[in-house]
């Protein structure tokens, strides 16, 4: 867990025993069309690699970005070829409902309901704190290789840089969050 050492105090642990502390996440570029996601919380870590085939940091950022938009529940998948990991974010005010699943075929499972598949990972955060998360780490990807970097290993997709953007900016303006990001984006 490189990438995203957690410095997020969310405000209200003490009145929200529910959730779950120290959320960690990181991406990682392991090969070329390969991404190594990890997510953990005090209990569990769950780790996929990842497959170029579809744009999945753009998707898992605007997944998360969703979270600020009229809407409870956004899904989104990563292609591990040929497995589904599926992830379900439920809005519920400030705390987001994450759960991830597992099928064992994505040409398969591209419309089966969420139960079909094997739920894997699970946890309950502020909704600041995945945001924080997720940006430090895609905000990781690029300090590491830079947008010319990122394109030529993963190839079909270049770095999902207004995706972070978007995200920082909503992150930034509604979650109150009051730790450093010193990272001026492009
Ligand atoms: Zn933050």
């Amino acid at each position: 867990m490189q990438s995203s050492s957690r410095r997020w105090a969310p405000r209200k642990y003490g009145e929200r025993a529910e959730l779950v502390a120290d959320l960690r996440f990181s991406w990682e570029l392991s090969g070329s069309g390969w991404a190594t996601c990890r997510v953990a919380d005090g209990s569990a870590e769950r780790k996929d690699v990842v497959s170029y085939c579809t744009d999945a940091l753009a998707d898992l950022l605007d997944g998360v970005a969703d979270l600020y938009a009229p809407g409870t529940v956004h899904r989104f998948s990563f292609d591990l070829e040929p497995a589904e990991i599926r992830w379900v974010l439920r809005g519920l005010g400030r705390d987001v409902d994450i759960e991830i699943y597992r099928f064992p075929d994505m040409s398969a499972s591209f419309d089966a309901p969420d139960d079909h598949g094997a739920l894997v990972w699970s946890s309950r955060q502020d909704r600041g704190a995945l945001s924080h998360a997720v940006v430090e780490a895609a905000q990781s990807v690029l300090r590491l290789h830079g947008e010319e970097g990122y394109r030529a290993k993963w190839v079909l997709h270049p770095f999902p840089l207004a995706a972070l953007q978007d995200l920082r900016r909503l992150h930034l303006r509604y979650d109150g969050c009051d730790i450093p990001h010193d990272m001026p984006l492009p």
